[in-house]
């Protein structure tokens, strides 16, 4: 398994797709599915069944996981929008941006 570029916590901006060109923090990687969860994005809405009866089911606004490949890593340092390349300093795997070589945390 390869190790996502993107780690929670990271803000991306999504490429392609309805929520195309907006910015949004990770909240989870599924390296599995090569996809991740951006707070607020790609939301869909979900039906809840009731769990008692006499309740009414719900609809509920939840985000979808959307591929890796559709989200770049905004960099800390040069607030672009950049690939991330990894490397090693000392047997400690880094990130760096690909624009201006600054280390992503
Ligand atoms: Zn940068």
């Amino acid at each position: 398994m390869i190790t996502p570029k993107i780690k929670t916590g990271d803000t991306v901006r999504v490429l392609r797709g309805k929520d195309a060109g907006k910015k949004a923090k990770v909240v989870a990687v599924l390296p599995q599915e090569d996809r991740v969860v951006i707070e607020g994005l790609n939301t869909v809405f979900k039906h809840v069944k009731p769990r008692q009866s006499g309740q009414k089911g719900q609809r509920v606004s939840i985000s979808a996981p959307i591929p890796l490949a559709n989200v770049q890593v905004i960099c800390a340092a040069c607030k672009k929008g950049t690939k991330v390349s990894i490397t090693r300093e000392n047997g400690v795997r880094q990130r760096t941006c690909k624009q201006c070589n600054a280390v992503i945390e």
